[in-house]
């Protein structure tokens, strides 16, 4: 807010910072930026700025840091990346021509979601700005027979110009798209009465921005950009976004591709829970790249390789045809690894196309860059050449896909052929200074450089000349940037010049400087050139780089194909290199799953050779539950991840680790494994677990494949107990989603002789003679015999007689809980026991949740718990 006592210049600044709340000002004064008040007092302590003031002996000093213009990005990143708002504030007129307060206006509104990448950022990670609506009236989703949708969600990366547009059931569907996404920062219409909260919450531990926005104006770039979508929500959130990017960024924005559209359900689904879970694009632990599946998978070339194989990997597929498409270029790659290796030698050249075109449409593509997509276009002939050239070389016929491939590309030469022949190989970040164009590319260009030439030849010999007219050696013809040419002469010298013949133009201690009207004349001269070449070289600059704007779409479109290469040939070495084989699909709605010696890609990489130990996973068609048994640190969580990666892989295209596998195509895949639960905060695990296994419970289908671990350890153990084979039971009668339950309860395996469906397997352990407690990794038919508690406790160090105490401990409780245990075991185990039956009913009244099957369990007895806790 402006205050009285304000000078002209803080009136100006509070204008423009009372329209920029919530961002840093950068507020350009001369030769740098400046921070005021507040921002200045937060903006110098997290940049590490010096905190001064401005008009420092006044009653009210303000308070003030300073950035020197050229330095800005830096400080821009480090305050855009702590998830703050920086506003640029520059002179719109020359502050030596203006009259009175310079102009000043916001040129670009930087914001988490619209950075482009810096130069050391990670060119394999997409920066998503998102905006979410949601249809108040519901009007839009008005159409019988129709799931509501009444949320819409669009997402860009400003620096490639992807725009995509989804419909969504709920704000929790939302939400998890916005984490999958990897999203900074969301826009949400001002009217919308949709919460930042809501929104912000559960976005995980990331901070999300969020961003208002309000009208969005009738424009003829959103019409054409929205063209292609239906709906008018989808095309509301959409034009949203956009304008959110015209009212912040004040610049073109050619490079927006047409929205495309999707659905959520067209890919397998899961939620962030289940990516962090599998490790898929950071370990869970580390929080790092490596020890995750994406790193594993990532032998891609390019920056828009590993950015296209991670979309794969957060949205596999679901059409069978579209699976083998990708199979079929992963086979033909592993059948002429020649081949592969040709095209991923050229890939390596290959820079960040999809940005670069992107800058070229936002005029920031410099001389450099220019260079790379020269060099990135040059690589595509060749890579082009290996992949047609495969048709007479491969004997499975299989070439046919690596031909097409390389037919489909547009190698764009017409551009590279332009940069080679105007532009120099190494040529200076500034482009206003010349030495970018080629000899013999532009006559001018070459006559401004030819002048200047004989001007300096001119020069030379004037300094000959000069020397033997004035008889002093020692004489020279020099130039420096405020003085131009001069003649200088030391002091001792001086008496030797010829009087009124020379103009002083500078005196230093021990010399003068002098110019004459020759000089003066050839310096005219030479600058004349000089401008007159750097204006011209600038502006065919500026025509190529228009040419490349023009020529933007076609770039999109190689950048996109090369993409999709650059992850094939990965997905393919990465295969042959780890043993991993292609997978086959049920065509019939077959449900079994069979994979024969599978293996946990990431564990096993982290082992030595040959420790891992692999496992065959059989579900029969009509036995979709496999309760898992076994002592800790024995490999339950591995198995059931195992099982999960392989779906995954195999839906994403990709060959799985295993010697054989034949699956069905699955929808969803839910899981509860592991302590994630700082993931919402404020929530006990209990609770987190079972909102996790509602979830599961609710949106399930029987293509879908649920991963339980553990289920129920959260609360006493009795309690935990019943949950869990209520939830089991309900799994059995209700589901018939393939599930993987592990658990401690053994008591539960004997769910298996009143279920068909229910199968128990168990990773074997065995106890040496010594009493020593050895993992086999090994899973086995049938249901442990014992848990081995204290023997794991053993390996993890535990004093003797503490061991020896509870084995004491333990043989009393088993005399006294077996009993107890014994009568619920009868209860519940039979199959029309009350639990069963009022799941069933709860089902047929289409509410089934956890809640209702819980209160139907025959609940243990809850002094028991009690007593054991005594
Ligand atoms: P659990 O869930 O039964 O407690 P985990 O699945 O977490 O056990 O496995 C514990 C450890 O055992 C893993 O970190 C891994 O080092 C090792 N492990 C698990 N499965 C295998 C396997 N199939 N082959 C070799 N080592 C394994």
């Amino acid at each position: 807010m402006a205050k009285p006592a304000d000078t002209p210049m803080m009136v100006q600044y509070h204008k423009i910072k009372d329209l920029y709340p919530d961002a840093f000002l950068f507020y350009r004064l001369g030769d740098f930026y400046e921070l005021f008040e507040d921002d200045a007092i937060v903006g110098a302590k997290i940049l590490e700025l010096t905190l001064t003031s401005r008009n420092k002996n006044s009653v009210n000093p303000v308070p003030m840091a300073g950035i020197p213009y050229h330095a800005a990005s830096n400080y821009i990143d480090i305050l855009v990346d702590a998830g703050h708002k920086v506003a640029i504030v520059e002179q719109m007129e020359d502050p030596a021509t203006a009259k009175g307060m310079v102009k000043r206006d916001v040129v670009q509104l930087i914001t988490p979601g619209t950075k482009l990448a810096s130069q050391n950022g990670d060119g394999k990670t997409n920066n998503f700005l998102a905006a979410v609506v949601h249809d108040n009236d519901g009007i839009a989703t008005r159409h019988v027979g129709e799931t509501a949708r009444p949320y819409a969600l669009a997402y860009i990366d400003l620096s490639t110009g992807e725009l995509k547009a989804t419909r969504l059931e709920s704000l929790d569907e939302a939400i998890d798209e916005l984490g999958a996404l990897e999203v900074k920062e969301v826009v949400l219409a001002k009217e919308d009465g949709l919460k930042a909260d809501d929104v912000a919450r559960a976005v995980g531990e990331k901070g999300l921005v969020v961003s208002f926005q309000g009208a969005v104006e009738p424009s003829s770039t959103i019409t054409y950009l929205t063209k292609d979508l239906k709906d008018s929500l989808g095309q509301a959130v959409t034009g949203l976004l956009l304008q959110y990017l015209f009212d912040t960024q004040k610049r073109s924005l050619d490079h927006i591709m047409p929205v495309q559209s999707y659905e959520r359900q067209a890919y397998l689904v899961f939620n962030q829970v289940t990516r962090v879970n599998l490790d898929l694009v950071q370990n869970a632990r580390t929080k790092q790249k490596a020890g995750s599946l994406f790193a594993l998978l990532d032998e891609t070339k390019t920056a828009m390789g590993g950015r296209l194989l991670k979309q794969w990997l957060i949205k596999p597929l679901k059409k069978l045809p579209d699976i083998k498409a990708r199979q079929e270029v992963l086979a033909a790659f592993n059948a002429d690894f020649f081949t592969r290796g040709t095209v991923q030698d050229q890939l390596k050249y290959v820079y960040d196309l999809e940005r670069l075109a992107a800058k070229a449409a936002l005029g920031t593509l410099n001389a450099k860059d220019m260079v790379q997509l020269k060099k990135s276009l040059h690589a595509v002939p060749a890579l082009q050449n290996a992949l047609t050239g495969t048709a007479s070389v491969s004997e499975d016929g299989s070439a046919g896909v690596l031909n097409a491939l390389g037919a489909n590309l547009d190698p764009v030469g017409d551009l590279a052929d332009l940069v080679e022949a105007a532009l120099v190989d190494d040529p200076p970040v500034s482009v206003r200074d010349g030495d970018l164009i080629k000899p013999g590319y532009d006559e001018l260009v070459d006559s401004y450089k030819k002048a200047l030439a004989e001007n300096q030849g001119w020069l030379a010999s004037y300094q000959e000349q000069e020397r033997e007219a004035t008889g002093i050696p020692t004489l020279k013809v020099k130039y420096n940037k405020n003085f131009g040419y001069f003649i200088e002469v030391t002091k001792a010298n001086l008496s030797k010049l010829e009087e009124g013949r020379y103009t002083r133009k500078q005196t230093l201690t021990n010399a003068e400087r002098f110019t004459t009207p020759e000089l003066k004349e050839h310096e005219d001269l030479i600058f004349a050139a000089q401008t007159k070449r750097f204006d011209r070289e600038y502006d065919l600059f500026l025509e190529i780089r228009t040419k490349v704007k023009e020529e933007m779409h076609r770039l999109q479109n190689l950048a996109h194909d090369l993409a999709r290469i650059d992850v094939l040939a990965a997905l393919a070495e990465v295969a042959e290199e780890k043993h991993f084989v292609k997978p086959d699909f049920h065509e019939d709605g077959s449900r079994s799953v069979d994979i024969t010696q599978g293996r946990h890609p990431v564990v096993e990489s982290l082992l030595g050779a040959g420790e891992y130990v692999a496992n065959d996973v059989t579900f029969p068609q009509d036995k979709y539950i496999q309760l898992v048994t076994g002592p800790n640190m024995a490999g339950k969580s591995t198995y059931m991840r195992q099982i999960a990666i392989i779906v995954l892989m195999a839906q994403m295209g990709s060959f799985v680790p295993a010697d054989a596998a034949t699956l069905p195509i699955f929808d969803q895949i839910f899981t509860r494994i592991g302590a994630n639960d700082d993931l919402v905060a404020g929530q006990s695990t209990f609770m987190v677990e079972m909102a996790e296994a509602n979830l599961a419970l609710q949106e399930a289908t029987s293509q879908s494949l649920i991963l339980f671990d553990e289920l129920g350890r959260g609360t006493a153990t009795y309690d935990g107990m019943a949950l869990a084979q209520a939830i089991i039971e309900f799994l059995a009668d209700n589901l018939h989603a393939t599930t993987v339950f592990a658990t401690h309860y053994h008591e539960l395996t004997a769910l298996a002789d009143s279920y068909p469906a229910i199968e128990n397997v168990h990773v074997g352990a065995k106890l040496s003679d010594d009493g020593k407690l050895h993992f086999l990794h090994q899973i086995q038919q049938g249901a442990a015999d014992r848990s081995y508690g204290i023997q794991v406790a053993a390996l993890a160090g535990l004093p003797k007689p503490l061991l020896q105490n509870a084995e004491a401990i333990l043989s009393a409780l088993e005399a006294q809980g077996a009993g107890q245990v014994e009568v619920d075991k009868n209860k519940v185990g039979d199959a029309d026991g009350s639990a069963n039956a009022a799941a069933k009913n709860a089902a047929e009244k289409a509410e089934a949740t956890v809640t209702a099957a819980t209160v139907a369990t025959p609940a243990a007895d809850p002094m028991a718990a009690d007593k054991l806790s005594q």
